[in-house]
């Protein structure tokens, strides 16, 4: 057996926790499919020789504390989306545990720290907040009112986490980022690009910028026969107009948005409505392109304060800063995955990984893998074994660079 088929065969493994009958898997934050699903990681970490710990965020740690220096961590998540893949974040956790092996079999011993991680909730689907144990790891303060966000059952964080022994208030202890030297993440791409020009890894130079509000647009509700139209407020005609005008502007602009919840209130077939609420989502690879995005968002809501006598505000939902991936890491990673004999591309991320609060504190490098049909959170999600060979033993090249292993037993 080749130690390809470790890997493969740990995908295989994972395919037992958390998957529905349809192929769509959910290991949700802090639930008891992702618990199990962690127990069986950290026996394989243990099998690779690793000290395992859950630590106070949730995230599961195989450290090879050997040498001296600062760690090199390779991970991802493991936690999924409700009907997600087998491969968003569990890739690139195995991909990390698969190079550990790999040094062993071959005698390397690092000369400095090896860790393997899975953070907890990178997705942030089930308390909306995303990438909280990647966030407690570096040391971010966390919101101090977390645990009592509830899910859609109305369990609160803090009773989700007791169930693993686990406190909102002791989530902070999870910071390690002091003796990390580097972070190194293996991603599905999520998207169609690398498939679309035929390429087999993407090597990541940075990661967008993110900005998601809620938009309430005020208007007054009227009868839709006896109104005449300069008389009325529409607050749905309003922003139908920000709305076009944002996607016109994104096309020809350096940003990304999606209006991707809309709800309309006190209309009806024959009624204007009082109230339309929308989300928005801006995404950019620069922090002023993001404010850029952001300027014109607010300048349409102005106009339509004028235009249709409307009131509008703004309330904030998330935002994240546009991260850059250390260029030597990214030079590394990209020769070493020419040299397996992968074709590369070198792309932004329009997706917000663990890699972007990691990229924050430590020099971080990203590879990405095809998604087939571009497609992710959705059981069709799917990459071809051999790209994920090419990927993990690019991967491995670049780490065997970085920690300038010595052969123990030649
Ligand atoms: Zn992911």
């Amino acid at each position: 057996m080749t130690s390809d088929d470790t890997l493969q065969r740990d995908l295989a493994m994972l395919d037992q926790f958390g998957r529905a009958a349809d192929g769509a898997f959910c290991r949700l934050a802090w639930s008891p499919e992702l618990h199990t699903s962690l127990m069986w990681l950290a026996d394989r970490m243990s099998q690779a020789g690793l000290d395992v710990t859950l630590d106070p965020a949730g995230n599961l740690l195989g450290r090879w504390d050997t040498g001296s220096g600062t760690a090199v961590l390779m991970g991802s998540h493991f936690d999924t989306v409700e009907g997600g893949g087998r491969l968003d974040g569990a890739l690139g956790v195995l991909a990390g545990l698969e190079v550990v092996r790999r040094l062993r079999r071959d005698g390397i011993e690092p000369a400095r720290p090896v860790w393997v991680i899975a953070f907890m909730d990178e997705e942030g689907v089930r308390f909306g907040e995303a990438m909280m144990g990647s966030r407690a790891f570096v040391g971010e303060p966390m919101d101090p009112n977390l645990g009592a966000r509830t899910d859609a059952a109305g369990q609160s964080l803090a009773q989700a986490m007791a169930a693993w022994d686990r406190r909102p208030e002791r989530a902070h202890a999870a910071k390690r980022i002091g003796e990390v030297g580097a972070y190194l993440e293996l991603h599905i791409e999520q998207g169609p690009v690398l498939e679309a020009s035929d390429k087999d890894i993407g090597v990541v130079t940075g990661i967008v910028g993110l900005e998601a509000m809620r938009v309430t647009v005020e208007g007054q509700t009227n009868h839709a026969g006896t109104t005449p139209m300069p008389y009325r407020r529409d607050p749905v005609a309003a922003a139908a107009h920000v709305i076009s005008s944002l996607d016109d502007a994104a096309k020809t602009g350096e940003f990304l948005a999606t209006v991707g919840r809309l709800t309309a209130e006190g209309g009806g077939v024959n009624t204007i409505p009082r109230r339309c609420e929308f989300s928005v989502d801006l995404r950019a690879p620069t922090d002023d392109a993001l404010s850029g995005a952001r300027r014109k968002l607010d300048q349409l809501l102005d106009a339509i304060h004028r235009t249709h006598r409307v009131e509008c505000r703004t309330e904030a939902l998330y935002r994240m800063s546009p991260a850059k991936m250390s260029p030597a890491l990214v030079n590394s990673l990209e020769d070493a995955a020419q040299q397996v004999g992968a074709k590369t591309l070198r792309m932004a991320s329009g997706a917000g990984h663990d890699a972007m609060v990691l990229a924050q504190e430590i020099p971080t490098g990203m590879l990405f893998v095809p998604s087939r049909g571009g497609i992710s959170h959705a059981p069709d999600e799917h990459t071809d074994a051999r790209a994920i060979e090419l990927a993990v033993s690019a991967f491995d090249r670049a780490l065997r660079g970085m920690v300038q292993g010595a052969r123990s037993n030649p």
